[in-house]
């Protein structure tokens, strides 16, 4: 009995591709008496989804909760600088190289 899977988290979550229900190991799964903290690679063989019924075969690694949704938050920090293409940094650095180069003229023509 090698089920194991030792190299993936035990609290990855897996989402039936049938029916969208998803596993989440902390909570176990109640209609089928599983106990919370129960990884999914520890299901019995023949465990099936308690919405549709789709096979353990039919469920997806999503991984663990809260990770991919953070850092997608992440993104929208630091003055939103990280939003910009690269056409968008090149005008603002060059709009502040032309605005330095005309104070810069200015200076002279106030002389
Ligand atoms: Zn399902």
């Amino acid at each position: 009995m090698s089920e194991q899977a030792v190299d993936t988290s035990l609290l990855d979550r897996y989402e039936c591709r049938s029916c969208g229900y998803v596993y989440e190991p902390e909570k176990g799964d109640n209609s089928n008496d599983i106990a919370p903290e129960t990884p999914f690679a520890e299901l019995p063989i023949n465990w099936r989804c308690p919405v549709c019924a789709a096979k353990k075969t039919a469920f997806a690694n999503i991984g663990p909760a809260g990770t991919a949704s953070g850092f997608k938050e992440n993104l929208g920090y630091g003055l939103g600088v990280n939003q910009l293409t690269p056409t968008q940094k090149n005008i603002l650095i060059f709009g502040a190289l032309a605005l330095g180069f005309l104070f810069f003229i200015s200076l002279y023509g106030l002389q």
